[in-house]
């Protein structure tokens, strides 16, 4: 039977840290019992929070070393990074890693049926998939399908998922700083399959995306996984070049037929459009300079400042 980790990146999360605790840790001892797993642990990371979450990470730890452990960064990261660094960690105790966020918000007896596809059919890589996103608010929705344009990713998957060692391994392995999971996981490779859930409402505090970081999130997944703006452009550039021959023939029969007109609505018209669209090209080959600029610089992704057993 394997031994599983379960990696819950926490930031400002002391709202609802006890009930995550609390809930975790009786679904640990039953994954004992019903003898899926050997051994289950919970492994909070604490992503550089203000308030009391490492306090009550470090309080779990001791009432319950067994069950709980913990991770504390030196600083905020972001999820992705904070999760990264969990899984990295947890890859050297356990067989299997299953994360979830901290707020609840995906159904924790998913884990069950996770733990089956990987015990039973080998499963490498299991997504969990959510049944419908009602409870997401509409820009919440609409900036997460953004993600769809430029990733090869799991639709409604977010970032809960299990991964057997040997996935989190290979995960290891890609280098980059701007960490987009969603999106990597898939070029991963290995058995994979789904589960279906159900995701509810926060079970208490705030959200740590709020539309900013989602929009930054999205625009990172999008650059980060294709070259589909950068094809965009060309288009741009090709309806351009239409129109511009379009206003030369125009130019030519006005000639001609002696109607030639002014003309400085026109060159004031062209002027700004294209100006307007030469800022948007080259703010879109300004994502990707600064993609490269990031992974040039190699700088670690996150550091660990405290490890609890
Ligand atoms: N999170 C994190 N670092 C951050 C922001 C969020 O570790 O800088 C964690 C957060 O504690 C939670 C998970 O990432 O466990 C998802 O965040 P949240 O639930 O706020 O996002 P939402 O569900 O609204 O997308
Ligand atoms: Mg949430």
């Amino acid at each position: 039977m394997p031994v599983l980790y379960i990696v819950v990146p926490c930031y400002n999360e002391e709202a609802v840290l006890s009930e995550t605790a609390k809930r975790l840790g009786e679904k640990a001892a039953q994954l004992v019992k019903d003898e899926k797993v050997s051994k289950c642990r919970i492994m909070f990371v604490n992503d550089g929070s203000k308030d009391k979450t490492w306090e009550m990470i470090e309080r779990f730890h001791a009432e319950d070393p067994e069950t709980f452990t913990g991770l504390s960064l030196s600083r905020n990261r972001g999820h992705q990074n904070a999760l990264l660094s969990g899984l990295m960690e947890a890859k050297n105790h356990a067989d299997i890693i299953v994360s979830m966020d901290a707020d609840l918000q995906d159904d924790i007896n998913a884990v069950d049926a996770m733990v089956d596809k990987y015990n039973n059919e080998g499963c490498e890589v299991v997504y969990g998939v959510r049944n419908q996103r009602k409870t997401d608010t509409f820009f919440k929705r609409s900036t997460a399908r953004m993600f769809y344009m430029g990733a090869n990713v799991v639709y409604d998957h977010a970032d809960y998922r299990l991964l057997s060692r040997r996935a989190t391994e290979a995960l290891g392995e890609f280098e980059e700083v701007n960490l987009f999971l969603r999106g990597i996981v898939p070029l991963i490779g290995f058995k994979s399959d789904k589960v279906y859930y159900d995701r509810g409402e926060r079970f208490a505090g705030e959200s740590k995306y709020p539309l900013k970081k989602m929009i930054a999130f999205a625009i990172d997944g999008i650059t980060s996984f294709s070259v589909k703006p950068l094809k965009m452009i060309t288009g741009a550039g090709f309806f351009m070049a239409v129109v511009a021959l379009g206003f030369l023939i125009k130019a030519f029969v006005d000639h001609y037929t002696g109607h030639a007109d002014a003309g400085w609505p026109s060159i004031m018209c062209s002027i700004w459009f294209i100006g307007g669209v030469q800022t948007v090209c080259i703010g879109v080959i300004g994502e990707y300079i600064g993609k490269i600029y990031g992974e040039t610089k190699h700088r670690p992704r996150y550091i660990v400042e405290k490890y609890l057993g």
